[in-house]
């Protein structure tokens, strides 16, 4: 075939890509959007020139203020438009806070907090991360003083409000990042009982790259006739990302398959996934007594050597980074152009998101998994279930990136 094959979803996506509610129109500009002139400004100052295939469609609907499930793959502006379109709804001349974000990491969430006040530059917007393994005096203090918009994870969030530091009375938006992780066991329970404590009439969006049938039933307890845009399964994997297997047999041939790859991380930026926190800290230790220069994070680290880590490895001070599935979604570097799973996800669903680490926002990307013999029919699962292809790795491999 010539050309460049099916366009990628920054671009113009046909309608035929996604299983969208009926009266959704793709809006192609921002200027066409409605938006407030500071937020059409912030926007563009933020360096977005035209909305993604997502942006284009679930923008209007949740800035009417529909309940709202929005679909699309990895890197294409979801969490994105959340920030913008929370800028749309807010009413800074009330300082109460009227719009909830729940993310399923502190990272995640403290990055969309970043972009809010970043595209809100000028609008005067008071948004505050709400997140465990802060400071709670401080967090008590921030809520108390009024904000506009919070963007936390469950836990520390209801917390919050129990203690009345954060009065829902005003909230008129909850966002659901991650959704399908956010409604999965875990944190479902945490979220219902967030949402017992809003207002009756509370819009609801609800967000992810992979939403699950089980989860989209079960989003019907709490939307009311929802507007939908879903991307089809087989559009999910990005064009943008190749994947690759190595064979390698035997877990003990997984380290060496991986020295003989630093070079080729050590191109941009590389994230290597590990299934428990302590085969990231055991990974770590060989591959620094070995001489190998890694960071590396995981949840049952100390929330400040967290966030030392991930300033640095988005500086770009770090290259290789050693992590569990608490990087697996939402976080964004667009240095990151490969992704390696050490081991392979324990779910589809993972899968998607970790290698959408890489390729953000029509980027190329990379993703390697290392096959252990009684690992090839989970890795031809997943090949099935997205209609999509994962080849030997070339030797070439580093010319890809
Ligand atoms: P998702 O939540 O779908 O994974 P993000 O919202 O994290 O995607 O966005 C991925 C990257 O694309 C980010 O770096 C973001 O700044 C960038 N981005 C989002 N929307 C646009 C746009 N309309 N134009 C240019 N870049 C965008
Ligand atoms: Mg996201």
């Amino acid at each position: 075939m010539g050309g460049r094959g099916r366009p990628l979803p920054m671009e113009d996506l046909d309608d035929d890509a996604f299983e969208t509610s009926k009266d959704v129109t793709a809006v192609k500009s921002f200027d066409s959007m409605g938006l407030k002139h500071d937020l059409l400004r912030g926007v563009y100052n933020y360096g977005f020139e035209k909305p993604s295939a997502i942006q284009q469609r679930a923008v209007q609907p949740i800035i009417t203020r529909r309940d709202v499930i929005a679909q699309a793959q990895s890197g294409t502006g979801k969490t994105s438009m959340i920030s913008l379109t929370m800028l749309q709804l807010l009413d800074t001349s009330l300082r109460e806070c009227q719009a909830l974000i729940l993310s399923p990491t502190r990272e995640l969430a403290a990055q969309t907090e970043k972009t809010i006040s970043a595209i809100g530059n000028s609008m005067k917007v008071i948004a505050h991360c709400c997140i465990g393994g802060k400071s709670l005096g401080e967090d008590i203090r921030q809520c108390e003083r009024g904000v506009h918009v919070v963007s936390g994870t469950p836990g520390r969030v209801f917390d919050m409000i129990k203690r009345r530091s954060l009065r829902t009375r005003s909230i008129r938006t909850l966002v659901l990042d991650e959704a399908d992780e956010m409604l999965a066991k875990g944190f479902k329970e945490q979220i219902y009982e967030v949402y017992r404590y809003l207002p009756p009439d509370t819009q609801v969006v609800v967000v992810s790259a992979t939403m699950p049938n089980d989860i989209l039933e079960m989003t019907k307890k709490f939307m009311t006739d929802p507007i939908r845009v879903l991307v089809k399964r087989d559009e999910l994997t990005l064009e943008g990302i190749k994947q690759f297997f190595v064979a390698v047999e035997r877990e003990e041939w997984k380290f060496d398959t991986l020295t003989d790859l630093y070079d080729t991380l050590t191109i941009t930026q590389a994230v290597i996934f590990v299934n428990t926190k302590k085969k990231a800290d055991w990974l770590t230790d060989r591959l620094r007594q070995s001489n190998f220069t890694v960071a590396s994070m995981h949840g049952d680290m100390p929330q400040k050597e967290r966030d030392a880590i991930m300033a640095d490895f988005r500086a770009g001070g770090s290259r290789v980074l050693i992590t569990t599935d608490v990087w697996a979604r939402g976080l964004d570097v667009q240095q990151v152009s490969l992704v390696i799973n050490y081991d392979l996800p324990n779910n589809r669903e993972l899968y998607i998101h970790r290698i959408g680490r890489s390729g953000r926002y029509g980027r190329k990307g990379v993703a390697i998994n290392f096959v252990r013999e009684d690992d090839v029919r989970v890795l031809r699962d997943i090949e099935q279930y997205y209609s999509t292809q994962i080849d030997e790795m070339p030797m070439n491999v580093a010319d890809l990136i």
